[in-house]
């Protein structure tokens, strides 16, 4: 397929939670088949790098330092993308934590800052784009939600819980939405050799996430083929859920 074939070429895509892991992955495979690029996270340094590569590459992109759980920071971002290149088509809304503990531990600053990074950055994500999306005529909304919130396991409870609520909130959107102008696509991914663990405190916990990730996580990669694969599907064909895990993880 030549480069001007490709559906993602030429798509103006913003990626919250870029500076590492999936949405870095996702920034790079993206750039590369032409796609116009807004990387958003909070640290700044990691993003000017990451544009600066994709531009020495021949991209578009511009970074954006951004706060999440600010709604203002989102609005900003999708401010950029307008400001930048004039649209936006996809928001992959992939910026997350994983403060993961026993509920016993009653960890209540973790809980509250998944709720704001997992849910309410997602939330001020809609909030952002949807009248970007139904002035186009059109729109993406992607999300890194987790297998956690498939199978339920201790320890994970209020980070599935957050996946959870993201995956009703893109539903309920989903339906909201059968006029055709927007689509919906929540991406549960499996282990994921990322940065992951930097959010959990609990040193037992973490060595164990840690573990799995180096033994058997997927690279970043893997779920970026998935996210370009929802991307690149033609308007009326909306992928709405997508499960991607390593192929030995229980
Ligand atoms: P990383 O830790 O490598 O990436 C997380 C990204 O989120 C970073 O770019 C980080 O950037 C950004 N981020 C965190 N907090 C904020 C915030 N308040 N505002 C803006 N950006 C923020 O991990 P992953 O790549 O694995 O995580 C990406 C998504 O995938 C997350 O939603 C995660 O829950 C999900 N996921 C990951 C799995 C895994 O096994 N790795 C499995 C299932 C789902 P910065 O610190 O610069 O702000």
């Amino acid at each position: 397929m030549s480069t001007s074939e490709d559906a993602v070429h030429g798509l103006v895509v913003a990626i919250t939670g870029a500076s590492s892991g999936i949405g870095e992955a996702t920034a790079r495979l993206l750039a590369a088949r032409g796609a116009r690029l807004v990387v958003a996270a909070r640290r700044v340094d990691r993003l000017e790098v990451l544009a600066d590569a994709l531009r020495n590459d021949g991209a578009a992109a511009v970074a954006v330092t951004a706060d999440v759980s600010r709604r203002e920071d989102v609005q900003r971002m999708v401010d950029t993308a307008l400001a930048e290149f004039g649209r936006l088509d996809v928001l992959v809304s992939n910026a997350g934590i994983s403060a993961i503990g026993p509920l016993g531990d009653g960890d209540v600053a973790g809980w509250q800052a998944m709720i704001d990074v997992n849910l309410s950055g997602v939330l001020y994500g809609i909030a952002s784009a949807t009248p970007v999306f139904r002035r186009q005529g059109r729109g993406h909304f992607v999300t890194t939600v987790s297998t956690a919130g498939l199978k339920i396991v201790p320890d994970m409870g209020v980070y599935a819980a957050t996946k959870n609520a993201v995956r009703t909130v893109m539903e309920a959107l989903r339906q909201e939405s059968t006029d055709g102008v927007i689509r919906t696509t929540s991406i549960s991914p499996g282990f994921v050799n990322t940065e992951l663990d930097g959010s959990i405190t609990d040193p037992v916990l973490r060595e164990q996430i840690r573990s799995s990730m180096d033994s058997f996580g997927l690279a970043p990669d893997a779920v970026a083929r998935a996210i370009a694969f929802v991307i690149e599907q033609p308007h009326d064909v909306e992928i709405g859920d997508l499960t991607i895990r390593p192929t030995v993880q229980n």
